[in-house]
């Protein structure tokens, strides 16, 4: 049978389903897992490789839609195919807020935890570290709640799709706040490696934006929250840009969330990219690794000699930092961790020969690759970063045992075959 040619949003990956189902409601939801031979859930798309895949599909737009806020508790529960743009907007008309974002609002809650979509910040853990709690659906079609301190809960959280259909989210939330960002321009290398600790904990949350040129690292990107020193006209040599930028030379600066610090809510200016513009090039792939931010400045050292070869082939770099967590498959799971980010041109055959050396350079730093993008490396190497992910396929065993939400991506790049497993 012809697949239903969906596409994810970089275009690169053509998922092979027969079906995209769209249930109405939960009870239809359980009934038609029940009956899939091999099903996943399709986020909002964003991820840049197979994750999502399998024989079937099911979009989770269709279920109420209900924002349901406890303020005694401090939380949020929402629908899980809610993106955060959406949910930012229930939130601000509540008076509360989420403590981080990723780059862009128009990612679901659910698949954004799935593959522990992070933002930055050194005291932020990444998005998944705000669940407090989750309704699944399993194999079986039964519903499953689970909440924070429950037995294997830091199992269930970034689960790559594969232990259920996720229905409903509950976030922590706080009161909201205000933050302001700037840009500074013309960061050096030399600045950068010389302040590396003061220069990521100079704000809630800093990003360095880079085209790995030579002696100029590029743009670094503060946000501060309100009663936060305010943000100074110069930052570790680099100046305060006059005027909104966008990270990729050339790209439109409206398409960014206010700068030049002023002051305003913070989902419009936690994220990156605003919501009503196509985030980022649009065309585009993405690849990031995930290392221990002791090994920050050997990475990025292990990058600048390979510069003159990812030059060609990217729009931007970025490079962030993330609190540990204790999430078994997060990428963070006991480790601060500094994230090196490629936003590559699409062009994915030699951005995949590239990647080979890439990883080879970053190899002794133990990167985890960031599940939702492109990479290389298989369960051999990655299985053993993990020191839960035995945990965590007896988990997928368990809540699966029928293996419904096992596609190809998770058996390459996590469980291994079968036969190799056994
Ligand atoms: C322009 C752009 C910018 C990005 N910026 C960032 C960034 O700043 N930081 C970062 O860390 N990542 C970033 N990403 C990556 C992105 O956040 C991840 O790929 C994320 O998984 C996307 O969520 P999604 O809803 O599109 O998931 P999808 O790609 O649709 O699915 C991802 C996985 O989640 C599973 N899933 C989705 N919904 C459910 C559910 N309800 N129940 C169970 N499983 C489910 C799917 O089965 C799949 O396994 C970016 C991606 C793009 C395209």
């Amino acid at each position: 049978m012809r697949g239903v040619a969906e596409l994810n949003w970089a275009g690169n990956v053509v998922f092979s389903a027969e079906r995209l189902h769209r249930p109405a409601s939960v009870e239809e939801l359980a009934a038609l897992v029940a009956a899939a031979p091999r099903i996943r859930v399709l986020g909002s798309r964003h991820s840049f490789n197979a994750i999502a895949d399998s024989e079937q599909l099911v979009s989770l737009r269709g279920l109420p839609a209900a924002v349901e806020i406890d303020s005694e508790r401090g939380t949020v529960s929402c629908p899980a195919a809610l993106t955060y743009g959406e949910l930012a907007a229930a939130l601000d008309a509540a008076g509360v807020a989420l403590a981080n974002l990723g780059s862009l609002p128009h990612i679901s809650v659910a698949g954004s935890i799935a593959t522990a979509t992070h933002g930055s910040g050194d005291r932020n853990g990444n998005l998944a570290t705000a669940v407090a709690g989750l309704e699944l659906v399993t194999s079986a079609g039964e519903t499953l709640a689970v909440s924070r301190g429950d037995a294997d809960f830091d199992g269930m959280v970034v689960a790559l799709g594969a232990l259920g259909a996720v229905t409903r989210v509950t976030l922590d939330v706080e009161p909201a706040y205000s933050v302001a960002q700037r840009v500074y321009e013309d960061l050096t290398w030399n600045s950068l490696e010389e302040h590396f600790d003061a220069l990521t904990a100079c704000g809630y949350s800093v990003s360095v934006f880079t085209r790995w040129e030579e002696t100029i690292a590029g743009q670094l990107w503060v946000k501060r929250r309100a009663g936060e020193t305010p943000l100074e006209p110069e930052l570790f040599g680099a100046r305060a840009a006059p005027a909104q930028r966008h990270p990729i030379p050339g790209g439109d600066p409206a398409a960014c969330t206010p700068q030049v610090g002023v002051f305003g809510p913070w989902d419009e200016r936690l994220a990156h990219f605003r919501l009503q513009f196509t985030p980022s090039a649009g065309e585009e792939l993405q690849s990031e690794y995930l290392l221990p931010r002791a090994h920050a400045l050997g990475a990025i050292e292990a990058l600048r000699a390979l510069a003159p070869r990812i030059r060609p082939l990217l729009h931007i770099g970025e490079i962030r930092t993330v609190a540990a967590d204790g999430l078994w498959m997060s990428p963070q799971y006991g480790r601060d961790t500094v994230a090196l980010h490629f936003t590559w041109q699409r062009r994915q055959a030699p951005v995949e020969a590239l990647l080979v050396d890439v990883e080879a350079a970053l190899e002794p730093f133990e990167p985890r690759p960031h599940w939702g993008k492109l990479f290389l490396a298989g369960a051999d190497s990655i299985a053993p970063r993990y020191e839960r992910c035995a945990d965590f396929a007896g988990l997928a065993e368990r809540l699966d045992p029928r293996g419904a939400f096992r596609n190809d991506w998770l058996e390459r790049c996590v469980l291994g075959t079968p036969a190799a497993a056994g």
